[in-house]
């Protein structure tokens, strides 16, 4: 147990217990703490990161950082199929007639898919400049802004819907966060949200950067969602926990929490419920964990052993980051990093430049490569034959 730097974003509550510390180097413009502890809240059991920043500090981030727009390379299958599903759910549940708001819409995958299905009184708000471009062109109203900037006079309570999908995991202050949602929605309108469940955690062996990252700060369960909500005054209008399989079943599982709130008013005052699917799921992926990371860095240090020279790490994600903060005899070692997103070519881990795959060909022909990324190996190791690339390399 101990006191923590956050205190619960749920019932700000200042105990808890500490399963994990969290490390990783940070590319250097990034200005967010490089180490937390994983904690549940010893009061309702909510299980997230006790990092030592500010709300303001994350926008500021998203702002500069904005991996989710157009551009970046987010072009995976599953975040097409998972956008079928809420496509589907819209559907299903509500009115075409329906005023709808998408806080954080990005270049627009849901706004886009429900104006095709008939929906049209859609709107959209999203921090990323180029993001909003990419909607106008879809016909589509949006604007430019952040869930916690001033309402505009003429969006307060004004739609019928409100939609925050694989949001609410990156956010500090939830509570204003709920807040600032609900002014937006017309008495007894509805919240859909989306976040990823922590019921997946242990359910299979994956690397900790996967679930928690400096991005992915809060690990809901459904009651802890709930908690959240209903302290806002808002009730279960229709809950669905979803499990979603990609192309490669087997590495690219994801299981979801949709689910539409109503905003019934504050009068209600509903008691917290325990959550306890936190503590589990963690405890289960710490057991899972020791064999599988043990053998995975034994691996990175077998590999550099063995070889004198100067390697090159070929992914930037929370992965990458994570393992060169726990095996420090890694950085010297690293001659470049290559990165497929352009947003990332020319920052800086631990003093080494991150540079596009062609420098492999131009400056890097005879050193071995370790291909880190928890879901993009695949793709990395198919562009390294058709680069023609033969140097010799690991996967992780
Ligand atoms: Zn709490």
């Amino acid at each position: 147990m101990k006191k923590m730097i956050r205190r619960c974003p749920i019932c700000n509550n200042e105990y808890g217990e500490v399963y994990k510390t969290i490390k990783m180097k940070l590319p250097q413009d990034v200005k967010l703490p490089d180490e937390y502890d994983v904690v549940t809240c010893e009061n309702c059991g909510f299980a997230y990161a006790d990092v030592d920043a500010t709300q303001d500090t994350y926008n500021t981030y998203y702002a500069c950082n904005n991996m989710y727009s157009a551009d970046a390379a987010l072009k995976e299958k599953i975040v097409d199929i998972i956008a079928d599903e809420r496509e589907l759910f819209f559907e299903n549940n509500i009115s075409k007639n329906a005023k709808i708001l998408d806080m954080g819409c990005g270049s627009g995958a849901l706004l886009t898919k429900l104006k095709r299905k008939g929906f049209d009184k859609l709107f959209g708000i999203d921090p990323s400049q180029e993001s909003i471009e990419v909607v106008q062109k879809h016909e589509i109203n949006v604007q430019r802004g952040n869930v916690f900037d001033e309402i505009p006079r003429e969006l307060v309570h004004s739609f019928d819907i409100v939609c925050f999908t694989a949001v609410l995991e990156h956010v500090y202050e939830l509570n204003r966060c709920i807040e600032q949602l609900q002014g937006y929605l017309t008495k007894g309108g509805l919240i859909y949200l989306s976040v990823p469940s922590v019921e997946e955690f242990g359910k299979k062996y994956r690397p900790l950067a996967h679930y928690c990252n400096h991005e992915h700060i809060n690990y809901f369960s459904s009651v802890s969602l709930d908690n959240l909500m209903r302290q806002h005054g808002f009730d279960v209008y229709l809950q669905q926990p979803k499990e979603y399989d990609g192309e490669d079943s087997k590495n690219e599982h994801e299981m979801d929490i949709s689910c539409l709130y109503r905003y019934v008013g504050k009068e209600v005052k509903s008691e917290i419920k325990k959550d306890y699917i936190g503590r589990k799921s963690i405890l289960n992926y710490l057991e899972l964990e020791k064999e599988n990371e043990t053998k995975i860095y034994n691996k990175i240090l077998d590999f550099i052993m063995r070889r004198q020279q100067k390697i090159i790490i070929w992914g930037t994600g929370a992965y990458t980051l994570q393992i060169i903060a726990n095996i420090p005899q890694l950085s010297e070692r690293i001659l470049f990093f290559v990165d497929s997103n352009p947003l990332k070519i020319g920052k800086k881990i631990v003093g080494k430049e991150i540079v596009a795959s062609s420098n492999i060909m131009k400056v890097g022909r005879e050193y071995p490569i370790i291909i880190c990324a928890i879901r993009g190996a695949k793709d990395i190791e198919k562009m390294l034959h058709e680069m023609n690339i033969e140097n010799e390399y690991i996967v992780l």
